[in-house]
């Protein structure tokens, strides 16, 4: 059977074992792509079944998580965790709450961490867990209830050694501090380093929370420079207002950029004045409203109900919402209006239409899985700090972060020229991140 032949009939078996996971099967065929040259160079690769052994997720809870709203009503949501990889250290990834949660999207996520986590050259395997629960509109204390039930199942195959969480889409530091002091009531234990993205006073790590956005933009900025050029001056459009856009909208302003849209699952803003981040800030992280109330302090912003940002034309694009968010419609818009750079700061939000006009029109494309690992690594980083009881200062572990994300550019660069496909990041960053896997999977044996 010829190679190609190979890998078509590993990706059909995975569509076959994994029925109605099509964000899965996606994921799946995206590193399976690109992975014909590292057999011809590797063949005990194939002869160990890597590939299909990656596959397959090492262990995978799913469980009730029953809760009573303020009323008094029942709800019962599904939460799950896939522990996909631990080959290069504990499982690690996080925790997305959203009404779109099903076990393939989860595995998709999970898939994908591997490989991402691989990049970052930090000790962590590959891991995500959530819930279809929807913390949008709900109460502090309804939201605490959730995840503690939440957590009383999950504790059982989580540790610092063993399985790390962190935030997502829907989890972030309320969540994270809720699930943690539900955890150490549990186990009895102040186990610092079994989730990431704490807060700053009980053992969190500086930058964690700037770190995705920061990250995709510290990466954007490096392919920018490979043909010379940077942000001063550029016209930035970043979907989405959560924690990733907003932090991308931080750096690429201190980097001389001007976002000039931003957006939520309800609508877009357009400010041609630049977005003002305060305001954003306020709105999403201090009053949890949504981005339409923008305008109430901007009367010169435009907002359009359900518009798709990818009208707008601009330099730089950094799809920061969520997965499938650029179809190849949207792509090829983008191409036409001059578009020269897009970073992925959500997890593959670009379909692979779209990818394949990005990478045709030969425009710097950074896939998420490179460009957003800044999130993961610095989790990496402030597990270090709770092994080490330390607490490092923001500058020190933001230069940290800027030579993990350099590192990972070059890997990717590196790997796409060593394999044959010199500016194509996208099989950069799945054949670097494989290798590493493959390999430590071979050093460990069949298990
Ligand atoms: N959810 C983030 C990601 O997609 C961060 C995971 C983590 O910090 O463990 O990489």
């Amino acid at each position: 059977m010829a190679l190609t032949e190979k890998i078509e009939a590993i990706y059909q078996e995975v569509v076959k074992r994994n029925p109605g996971e099509a964000e899965f099967h996606q994921a799946v065929k995206e590193v399976l792509d690109s992975l014909g040259p590292v057999l011809v160079k590797y063949p005990e690769f194939t002869e160990a079944k890597i590939i299909r052994r990656v596959c397959e997720p090492e262990r995978q809870l799913i469980f009730r998580v029953p809760w009573q709203d303020d009323n008094g009503e029942v709800h019962i949501n599904r939460g799950c965790r896939v522990q996909f990889n631990s080959a290069l250290g504990p499982y690690k990834g996080g925790l997305r709450f959203h009404p779109s949660v099903y076990l393939g999207i989860i595995k998709f996520l999970g898939f994908e961490q591997i490989f991402k986590n691989s990049l970052t050259g930090l000790p962590m395997g590959g891991a995500k867990g959530g819930s279809d629960f929807d913390p949008k509109g709900k109460s502090d204390n309804e939201v605490m209830r959730f995840c503690q039930s939440f957590m009383t199942e999950l504790w059982r195959i989580i540790g610092e050694h063993t399985d790390v969480p962190a935030g997502d889409i829907g989890v972030g530091g309320r969540e994270i501090g809720y699930l943690f002091g539900q955890y150490k009531r549990l186990t009895n234990k102040f186990e610092a380093g079994v989730i990431t993205g704490k807060g700053l006073i009980y053992g969190g790590a500086q930058v964690r929370t700037e770190a995705t956005g920061y990250g995709c933009t510290y990466f954007v900025n490096e392919m920018l420079a490979s043909r010379g050029d940077g942000f001063k001056g550029k016209k930035v459009v970043v979907s989405g207002s959560g924690n990733v856009a907003i932090y991308t909208h931080e750096k690429v302003t201190q980097l001389g950029g001007k976002v000039i849209a931003m957006s939520d699952s309800n609508g877009v803003i357009f400010d041609k004045t630049g977005v003002n981040l305060e305001t954003i800030k306020l709105l999403k992280e201090v009053q949890r409203r949504r981005i339409k109330d923008y305008c109430e302090y901007h009367k010169n912003a435009q907002y359009t109900p359900n518009g798709n940002i990818w009208d707008i034309p601009c330099d730089v694009a950094f799809p920061s919402a969520t997965e499938n968010e650029i179809t190849g419609k949207d792509a090829k818009k983008l191409v036409k209006n001059g578009c020269i750079a897009v970073g992925e700061g959500a997890n593959m939000p670009t379909t692979p239409e779209g990818v394949h006009v990005f990478l045709n029109a030969g425009i710097l494309y950074g896939p998420g899985k490179a460009a957003n690992a800044g999130g993961v690594a610095t989790s990496g980083l402030e597990m270090q700090q709770n092994a080490g009881r330390e607490a490092w200062g923001f500058e020190e572990t933001d230069i940290k972060l800027q030579q993990i994300m350099r590192n990972v550019y070059l890997q990717c660069s590196e790997a796409a020229e060593e394999f044959g496909s010199p500016g194509n990041l996208v099989i950069g960053a799945n054949i670097a991140g494989f290798i590493k896997v493959a390999r430590a999977m071979i050093a460990q044996g069949l298990v």
